[in-house]
């Protein structure tokens, strides 16, 4: 996939869109959130990474996928019901 890239798993396309790095799929204009765009995967921490994170009960592995071919495009932990971390890159 050709474009400006802005991580390890995203380009700005020909189109001005952020796109998944590995297919090309679209998930909104550059300079703004992208990760409304993308498949969540959300799961309790806790035994995710062994005995670290044994009392993260509340804590919660957020994945986001790309829906055009599956890749994870990023991470983080929230609790339940945080607000999605959004980087804002400008380029
Ligand atoms: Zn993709």
């Amino acid at each position: 996939m050709s474009g400006t890239r802005i991580s390890a798993t995203l380009v700005i396309d020909e189109n001005r869109a952020i796109a998944c790095a590995a297919c090309g799929y679209a998930l909104g204009p550059a300079g703004g959130p992208w990760k409304d765009a993308a498949r969540l995967d959300e799961r309790p921490m806790q035994g995710a990474g062994g005995a670290p994170y044994s009392n993260a009960e509340r804590v919660l592995l957020r994945r986001f996928l790309c829906p055009g071919c599956g890749a994870l495009l990023d991470t983080e932990c929230a609790l339940a019901g945080d607000p999605f971390l959004t980087d804002i890159v400008k380029v």
